[in-house]
């Protein structure tokens, strides 16, 4: 079953907004075992849209749109579908009612334009919105046997409806497709071609599973595909490479899927029943950021303290004033006076610290931008790392905040 999705609308040309619900259907498709092997984007513009449509229609057979269904003059998907397929529009009193009925739960007035969306093309199925206003359509063309679906743009509207009306109709019109499953080992702390090397192995010799390396901030993530006939039968599959792959990986896989690093440092800290304190400095307060950002972070955070001028260093972390002097506030000493000093301030089981350059300006002859250290003090006593950072400020700190987690990952697993 070949599908193209196309996704309309005009900002999505002028890259205004990002699309996010064409990578959203063609995963979610391509777990339900249906080929994507297009991807359209068009503007709001009738003859265009109906080009691209017509195309589409020829080489795949289901089409899925995305956009297009609200009530303005701009909206014009239903439109074009229903006429590039012959069919006329007419009113759906259903559908308008449901609309006025969303409108009069909300205390509100409903513009009357906002009737255009109960318009219907002849014989299509007429698919709920329960996020929003505009109903979806599911159109099949008799004469070929092709289908064509428009769903809304807003995002959650378009996911919320495909999960609920999109999936029981492919799977009741079209039996089940197979399956294809994916999952990815997210790693940190090996470059790309340093993590090819250790699986080329595998990379070359592969045809189904699939496997393929993927650099996102910062951390390389490998994608393991697999295809067959049942989920269970492709999870096998992955179950079975990965178990090859992963001892090869060692300790740089840090998750699966969704897992963030975060997450797997406070897993950590759960385990060896540790509480972390910080002193940050360059990263002003991004590491607290992405450890808050996990539910029930309280459990094992205590708390940080964005530690900017020297003054801070010194009266509230403790940081020795003759340190700053000599050895200046980016050191490998200072960093390990954070660590201590906020450890102990907070009486917690680990305390991190951060200082360094994270730019344009604050470089010195010894001392470029991008330099920065990362000191954990704990149970296992200092350790201090040192890095140097390329990049814009956000890259620097960016990568900062993600070695931070990293080397706290690796500490605790020492202990
Ligand atoms: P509405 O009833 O809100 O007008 P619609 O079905 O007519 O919905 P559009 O008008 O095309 O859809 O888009 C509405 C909004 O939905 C856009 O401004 C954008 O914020 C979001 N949107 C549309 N398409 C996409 C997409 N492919 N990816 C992400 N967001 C999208
Ligand atoms: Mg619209």
């Amino acid at each position: 079953m070949i599908v193209e999705l196309v996704s309309t609308g005009t900002e999505l040309l002028l890259g205004q907004i990002i699309n996010t619900n064409a990578p959203f259907l063609a995963t979610r498709l391509n777990e339900l075992g249906f080929s994507v092997i297009y991807q359209t984007t068009v503007g709001d513009n009738r003859d265009r849209m109906k080009l691209v449509l017509k195309t589409a229609l020829e080489r795949a057979d289901l089409v899925i749109t995305t956009g297009g269904l609200g009530p303005t003059q701009g909206d014009i998907t239903k439109e074009v579908t229903a006429s590039l397929l012959g069919k006329t529009m007419y009113l759906d009193e259903a559908s308008a009612k449901q609309i006025e009925q969303y409108f009069a739960t909300r205390r509100t007035c409903m513009p009357s334009n906002n009737l255009r969306q109960a318009m219907m093309p002849e014989g299509a199925r007429i698919v709920e919105n329960t996020c929003g206003t505009a109903p979806g359509v599911i159109i099949e063309d008799e004469a070929t046997g092709k289908i064509i679906i428009n769903l809304p743009g807003p995002p959650h509207e378009c996911s919320a409806m495909f999960e609920t009306s999109i999936v029981p109709y492919l799977s009741e019109r079209f039996g089940f497709q197979g399956a294809i499953v994916s999952r990815v080992l997210r790693t940190y702390g090996l470059g790309e071609s340093a993590l090819e090397e250790r699986i080329k192995h595998y990379i070359l010799s592969q045809s189904n599973p699939t496997i393929a390396l993927l650099a996102r901030s910062g951390e390389i993530h490998v994608r393991i595909t697999a295809q067959a006939a049942s989920e269970p039968k492709a999870l096998q599959m992955i179950h079975d490479l990965e178990s090859q792959i992963r001892p090869l990986l060692g300790e740089h896989v840090f998750g699966i899927d969704e897992d963030t690093i975060e997450m797997s440092v406070g897993k950590l800290l759960l385990e060896k029943k540790l509480s972390a304190a910080l002193a940050e400095s360059c990263t002003g307060g991004l590491v607290t950021s992405r450890i808050t950002d996990v539910p029930g972070s309280s459990r094992y955070l205590t708390g940080s303290i964005v530690c900017y001028s020297n003054t801070v260093k010194m009266e509230q972390v403790g940081v020795a004033e003759e340190i700053l002097a000599e050895k200046g506030a980016v050191s490998r000493e200072t960093a390990e006076g954070m660590a201590q000093g906020i450890r102990e301030k907070f009486c917690a089981g680990v305390g991190i610290g951060i200082t360094g350059i994270a730019g344009p300006d604050g470089a010195t002859a010894d001392k470029p931008v991008g330099l920065v250290y990362i000191a954990i003090d704990g149970p296992a006593g200092t350790n201090c790392y040192e890095h140097y950072f390329t990049g814009a400020r956000t890259d620097i700190k960016n990568r900062t905040a993600l070695a931070a987690l990293s080397h706290l990952r690796h500490y605790l697993l020492t202990i």
